[in-house]
């Protein structure tokens, strides 16, 4: 299969903390410190009215290091990762990344990766955008998903990953207070 084309920028806005208008600066779940060149990471966002001017909330954001992202994926199944790869392949990412080669951040998260369109009625979605130190990678990343299809990838998940899942989200006793609110809230769907 073709390769995505890759390219390098500034960490866009969008992709900023919310809580102080700056780039992440720790992994949420090991606390590296990220803003150093060669640690990549994965910023995640999910809105509720995205994209909407005046009523677009953010419910959640964070960034994971990659090397808590694989130790993550070694909770699933071997049923839940089939079942999401083969999922996750019928996207042409390469294609996609000549399409919007240059284009500006908000016309690769304009329409949803999974679905091809806009936010639905609802207009929740989730951003996630790949980092190296303060560098932002385009190329595979960054895409939106909406929730309708986010919902359909925790379909995916077997109940076996769902228990695992719950626990590992236990585990994660480190962080502020209104983060157990978000994790107890959002359940698997993050890290998805
Ligand atoms: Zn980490």
């Amino acid at each position: 299969m073709k390769e995505p084309i890759r390219y390098w920028g500034d960490i866009p806005k969008r992709f900023y903390s919310d809580l102080d208008q700056k780039p992440f600066e720790h992994c949420l779940l090991c606390n590296k410190e990220l803003l150093h060149k060669g640690v990549h990471y994965i910023i995640e966002k999910a809105y509720r009215s995205f994209g909407s001017e005046k009523a677009e909330k953010t419910i959640f954001e964070y960034a994971i290091c990659l090397d808590c992202a694989e130790e993550y994926r070694e909770q699933l199944s071997e049923e839940s990762i089939k079942n999401i790869d083969e999922y996750m392949s019928q996207i042409d990412f390469a294609t996609r990344s000549y399409k919007l080669l240059g284009k500006d951040d908000e016309e690769w998260l304009k329409e949803c990766l999974i679905h091809k369109s806009g936010v639905g009625e609802e207009g929740e979605a989730q951003i996630y955008g790949l980092c190296d130190g303060d560098n932002f990678i385009y190329g595979e990343f960054p895409y939106m998903i909406r929730l309708e299809a986010m919902d359909e990838i925790v379909e995916l998940l077997s109940s076996e990953t769902l228990d695992e899942l719950n626990r590992f989200k236990d585990r994660l006793t480190s962080g502020p207070p209104e983060l157990q609110d978000i994790l107890d809230k959002v359940g698997p769907r993050l890290l998805v």
